[in-house]
């Protein structure tokens, strides 16, 4: 090489397209006013460390395809929308027991080891269905999560600001943190089935959790008897998820792994996208199909079967074990005659994507005192309808994405505490979708556990 000879290197971002989605159309993106402060804070994120490692995502990956070939089940949760004054160690641990107690109800009631993923760590950005909202004639920016703006109904407060990303960041990382040390330092050990339990109202739900702790307890107890090694019991896997939606936030974290050269979006293990932003031309589509994390994408009741095939086409044109995950959200009225033909399809073309049930977001509706809420009846009867399809066409309904806290709310009406419109008043804390409170997400549990252990 002559000594004046420029050395090019490639760029692997360039190589992997990371950046291709800027031509494309990007739905529901905010609109910052301040662009030379979101450049800063962009070029701030790039240097952070990576939330979660790739070889972490990878490991999901083969978990999830487990799931898809029927020999695990998915349980993912968490809030609809995260905020950063709810990062509590507190209510993060609620919802950390919530998860694992349901899991329990799940391994123990369906034989069947389950894959836990928190809508957690992360889920700071919402979709909407309007740029706007309007109150007493003020019309103000809609609130976008706490990564975009502020939920009060003030200028200041919903006009997009883009160190909102940083400290979206920061939060997710304590967040992190908190569930790594509950999983891995002793928290999640088996043998603490009852603590879980623990300070929660007693209810029928609770009461049969407890019912359920105390045979495990017995098996665990013969089991050392017999000289078993527990140490397996002691730590647990717990993933993260949230939305992919914001390229501000998304594109900075992505990063590509020295292990393998590959680009992995590092902000979560998985990403998923929404039922808006799945247009198969759009930015979302192409930016997500670059990076190697395993995908969600949610389906809802007018969801085509061109639109499955293309999507797989696009997301997992390998056939990736693990890599897809289709979460069907079509609400209890129109599951079961929905759903079947997308099942049918994918079947027929030879893939085998993880199929999931979100029997929240098909079954809104608005109370007569103005809440936004979900009647529990509702979100069983979808997962039932989801098992019923898949039991017809001999597929596996791999698992269940749930909207829930780990606190005693009222939000979703019924469930066996009976929570009625009045009771919304009392304890309606969700800035976005309603969520099951804890007795009603256990219920929920084991319903799918005894449809699961049916199948
Ligand atoms: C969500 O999961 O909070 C959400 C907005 O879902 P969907 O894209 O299914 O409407
Ligand atoms: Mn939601």
């Amino acid at each position: 090489m002559l000594s004046n000879e420029k050395v090019v290197v490639a760029d692997p971002s360039v190589i992997a397209g990371l950046d291709n989605y800027r031509n494309l159309e990007a739905a529901q993106q905010p609109t910052w006013p301040d662009l030379q402060k979101l450049e800063e804070v962009k070029a701030i994120l790039a240097t952070y460390p990576p939330l979660v490692f790739a070889g972490e995502v990878d490991i999901l990956k083969n978990r999830l395809a487990q799931a898809a070939s029927g020999e695990a089940f998915l349980l993912q949760g968490g809030d609809c929308a995260e905020t950063f004054a709810d990062a509590t160690a507190d209510r993060i641990r609620n919802r950390v027991k919530t998860m694992l107690q349901m899991a329990v109800v799940l391994t123990y009631g369906a034989s069947m080891p389950v894959v836990k993923m928190g809508r957690m760590a992360g889920q700071f950005a919402k979709p909407r269905s309007s740029d706007t909202e309007t109150r007493e004639g003020l019309e103000l920016p809609a609130y976008r999560g706490d990564a975009v703006n502020g939920y009060d109904f003030t200028l200041e407060s919903r006009t997009a600001d883009p160190t909102r990303l940083l400290q979206a960041y920061n939060t997710s990382a304590s967040t992190l943190n908190l569930i790594r040390a509950f999983t891995m330092g002793g928290f999640a050990d088996l043998r603490s089935v009852h603590e879980w339990n623990k300070g929660f109202t007693d209810n029928p739900a609770n009461s049969r959790y407890e019912n359920m702790a105390r045979e495990i307890d017995k098996a665990i107890k013969f089991m050392a008897a017999c000289g078993a090694n527990f140490n397996e019991l002691r730590t647990t896997e717990f993933y993260t998820s949230h939305e992919g939606l914001l390229f501000d936030y998304e594109r900075p974290m992505t990063r590509i792994d020295s292990r393998t050269g590959t680009p992995y979006d590092t902000s979560a293990h998985f990403i998923w996208i929404g039922e808006r932003t799945r247009k198969l031309d759009g930015a979302h589509m192409d930016f997500l199909s670059r990076v190697r994390n395993p995908l969600g994408v949610k389906l809802g009741p007018n969801t085509s079967v061109d639109d499955v095939l293309a999507l797989i086409e696009k997301l997992d044109p390998e056939r990736e074990p693990g890599r897809l995950t289709l979460i069907s959200r079509m609400g209890a009225g129109k599951i079961r005659e929905a759903l079947p033909k997308l099942v049918k399809a994918v079947k027929d073309a030879g893939a085998q994507p993880l199929w999931v049930t979100d029997p929240m977001h098909g079954n809104g509706i608005t109370t007569a005192n103005g809440y936004k809420s979900r009647r529990f009846d509702d979100v069983m009867d979808e997962v039932r309808g989801f098992f019923e399809v898949h039991r017809d066409l001999g597929t596996f309904p791999g698992g269940v994405h749930i909207e829930l806290t780990g606190d005693d709310v009222a939000e979703c009406l019924g469930g066996s505490e009976h929570i009625d419109e009045a009771t919304l008043e009392s304890r309606y804390e969700s800035l976005c979708d309603p969520r099951l409170n804890h007795s009603q997400s256990l219920e929920l549990a084991f319903l799918v556990a005894e449809e699961l252990a049916a199948k």
